[in-house]
């Protein structure tokens, strides 16, 4: 950069998390040299954190991949020479014909894991064009089993939180950390209560948001679902549901009534550790404070109950009159004209036949036959778009299936994975299985793009290097679906870095694909854009660069174009299903109920005294990602695991300690948090792993020393027994000093 280069300001979305925050970069040729937030952003309005104030630091850093590489040696060693992308996809190419010829398409399995950008999860056009059902990612314990319990309540998932000043007067918080996890939402809801609502908090640890709550309750984890159901007692026996709306548009009232009969407030008491008076008086404040927001984060605890508690949640919002009302939970539904990410996914291009095959759907089986059931009774009142619930959320492989299909060869080999911005050995429980099946000669091949080396690219046959967000233009839709935005890259990639769309497009045209597979992300933006008559280039240009939507409440109530009848939901019904006909028919529990999720396998209580919660978010990182980066390491150096003050007074551990977690299945060292009012049974440890220390076999980035998730369980019979949940973010385990 010469000194005259003249530098510019370029608008640019955050992408190092999916709040997807407006910012505005300084660039001087190629090189981008200061970052802040975009005050004329339609919604996040200025804001960015600290993850995104450190993107240039991302962007520059000495150990981002720049040329893709090709194993040498064996896995793990270590060993690699580099080639070009041509090299490197003419050979992948080459191996992917000869596995799909020899075991079927069905061979190929995809794990992709966080957002980067916009074309997350590309792979599954990919996949469905190969005939491949067996896309694997993390949705089933992220925000899946909210997505799939409110599609099969009232037809559409997720609902949105309508957040607004004057109206809302009520926010539930339900394991929810949006100070760390969407800094801009904490920030609304906080106006909101300068306004008046009501806060109401429940999570097992005093968080910022516990601590300005108007009531903060704190269950034991994994007993969420009786939670729920214990404010489904209170509210219906109380009368204080929302009588027209239940009469009008529900089904199930009565046997709900029933089934909440067996959860009394001092039986959900003895279930959760929330005192009687707390629950009776949470479930008034949210029935009779209304409009009210439930905002929910993937369920605390996972596991069996991961649809009882979403499904549980989505009937208190329906009978409490909160569902698609303006201040409340909102059904947006597609935007009316432009494609999303599902219908470039294109899922009806997989053969039915294939989708029969996808792993896990003989036990799980949402995965399909469900998935097909909500597809028709959703597209009846979506102006019958098909598949509108993203098919990586309602349609996804199970990956501890995966994993064991792959070291079993049952019900089938999988031969070749392809991983994009997922440290599986991070990511997953029980990764040392994963970690067995990555190593398993029965995998003849196994690709990963990524920005950096993780642990699991040491064990990867070729390594692609991704660009990050400032690499690639942008447009994604966001918020509640109202809006489409759409900005030019901010500088050239860097090196060799391609975006992951130009792997699965470059691969599309080696392998003969169908579908369109235009050459660039732009190319394919234009494709999403082109409905609504416009370009990816003018809607990026344009000053106000964005598609926005009106919000539409009460879309139930409007007018079918033929027939004239009311829309209804998009249920088999048209009504509210507070008792599930696909579940039934199915062969599941209609109804939402509880199952003590703590069975035997995780340990007895008197060997493991305290409950494990793992996954907590932190602001210095998303995910596994940003361990990289020094301004952010400097104020988060090493995993911290959160005990309360008594656990730590009964076995002597100071802030700082190293202490021992173990499990069952092994232990890990963490440095000791004392988390004031943290509930005195629980235990919250991280995932990690360390970038700094040797990638090589067997340190593997210390993944084995201080990654909680090594030592959790994935036992398919620990699962949701109907969405394939694993359990996640629940165990039991004993601590000592290191
Ligand atoms: S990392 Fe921070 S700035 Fe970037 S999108 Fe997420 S919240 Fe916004």
């Amino acid at each position: 950069m010469s000194e005259q280069t003249p530098i510019e300001t370029k608008r640019a979305t955050c992408s190092h998390c999916g709040v997807c925050c407006g910012v505005l970069v300084d660039v001087a040729g190629d090189r981008p040299l200061a970052i802040r937030g975009d005050p004329d952003h339609p919604i996040t309005k200025g804001f960015i954190c600290k993850r995104g104030l450190a993107a240039i630091e991302y962007f520059d850093h000495p150990d981002r991949l720049d040329r893709p590489r090709k194993r040498l040696g064996g896995r793990g060693e270590g060993r690699w020479a580099e080639l070009s992308w041509d090299e490197a996809l003419d050979e992948i190419a080459e191996r992917l014909r000869k596995i799909v010829d020899s075991n079927g398409p069905e061979a190929v399995a995809y794990a992709a894991g966080t957002f980067h950008g916009p074309d997350e999860q590309i792979g599954n056009r990919f996949l469905n064009h190969l005939g491949s059902p067996n896309s694997a990612g993390v949705w089933l314990i992220c925000g899946g089993p909210q997505v799939e319990a409110e599609a099969l309540t009232y037809g559409w998932g997720r609902s949105q939180p309508d957040l607004v000043p004057g109206t809302t007067r009520l926010v539930l918080l339900w394991g929810k950390h949006p100070s760390a996890s969407s800094p801009p939402t904490w920030g609304r809801v906080l106006a909101l209560k300068r306004a008046g609502a009501k806060l109401v908090t429940i999570d097992p640890r005093r968080t910022r948001e516990a601590e300005a709550s108007d009531l903060w309750l704190r269950p034991r984890p994994g007993s969420d679902a009786a939670l729920a159901l214990g404010f489904l007692h209170v509210i219906m026996s109380e009368g204080l549901y929302d009588r027209e709306f239940v009469e009008g548009w529900t089904v199930g009232f009565d046997e709900l009534a029933a089934r909440v009969k067996e959860y009394p407030p001092e039986s959900v008491a003895r279930l959760t550790g929330v005192p009687v008076d707390d629950i009776v008086k949470a479930a008034r404040m949210y029935a009779t404070n209304r409009p009210a927001v439930i905002s929910s984060s993937a369920p605390v605890g996972m596991g069996r109950n991961a649809l009882n508690w979403e499904r549980a949640m989505a009937c208190l919002i329906a009978i409490c009159g909160n569902l698609d009302v303006p201040g409340g939970n909102l059904l947006v539904g597609p935007p009316p004209d432009v494609l999303t990410k599902v219908d470039i996914d294109d899922y009806p291009a997989l053969p039915p036949e294939q989708r029969a095959k996808r792993l896990g759907v003989d036990r799980f089986r949402l995965h399909n036959e469900g998935y097909e059931r909500l597809n028709s009774a959703m597209r009846r009142v979506w102006s019958g778009r098909q598949y509108v619930l993203r098919a990586d959320v309602g349609a996804a492989a199970h990956a501890p299936s995966l994993w064991r299909a792959i070291l079993n060869e049952q019900p089938y080999p999988v031969r070749a994975l392809f991983v994009q911005h997922n440290n599986v050995l991070g990511a997953y429980s029980n990764t040392q299985l994963a970690y067995q099946a990555l190593k398993s000669p029965n995998l003849e091949l196994l690709v990963v793009q990524e920005q950096f080396m993780t642990a699991t690219a040491q064990l990867a046959d070729y390594v692609l290097p991704a660009a990050g967000w400032l690499e690639k233009p942008f447009m994604y839709i966001r918020g509640l679906n109202d809006w489409m935005l759409a900005n030019e890259q901010v500088v050239p990639a860097r090196g060799e870095r391609r975006s992951d769309y130009q792997l699965w497009a470059d691969l599309a045209l080696r392998m003969g694909l169908g579908g369109s597979w235009p050459t660039t992300l732009e190319g394919l933006f234009d494709m999403m854009v082109s409905p609504a008559g416009l370009s990816f280039d003018t809607l990026a240009q344009r000053p106000q660069n964005w598609l926005s939507y009106p919000k539409r409440y009460r879309h139930h109530e409007e007018i079918e174009p033929v027939g004239g009848k009311q829309l209804g939901f998009g249920t088999p019904t048209g009504k509210v299903e507070l008792r599930s006909t696909i579940l039934e028919e199915l062969g599941y529990d209609p109804l939402p109920a509880f199952e003590e999720p703590l069975t035997p396998e995780f340990g007895s209580p008197e060997e493991y005294p305290f409950l494990l919660s793992t996954g907590a978010t932190v602001i210095e990182m998303t995910h596994q990602d940003h361990r990289q980066i020094p301004s952010l390491r400097r104020q988060h150096p090493d995993p911290i695991v959160e005990i309360s003050q008594e656990a730590a007074a009964t076995l002597g551990i100071d802030i700082g300690d190293w202490i021992w977690i173990e499990t069952p299945r092994g232990r890990v060292r963490q440095r000791a948090k004392i988390s004031e009012g943290l509930h005195p049974e629980v235990v919250v440890a991280e995932r990690w792993w360390y970038p700094e220390r040797r990638g090589e076999e067997p340190e593997l980035y210390g993944i084995w020393e201080s990654n909680i998730n090594a030592y959790t369980e994935d036992d398919p019979e620990l699962c949701d027994p109907a969405y394939g949940s694993w359990p996640f973010r629940l165990g039991r385990c004993r601590i000592s000093k290191a």
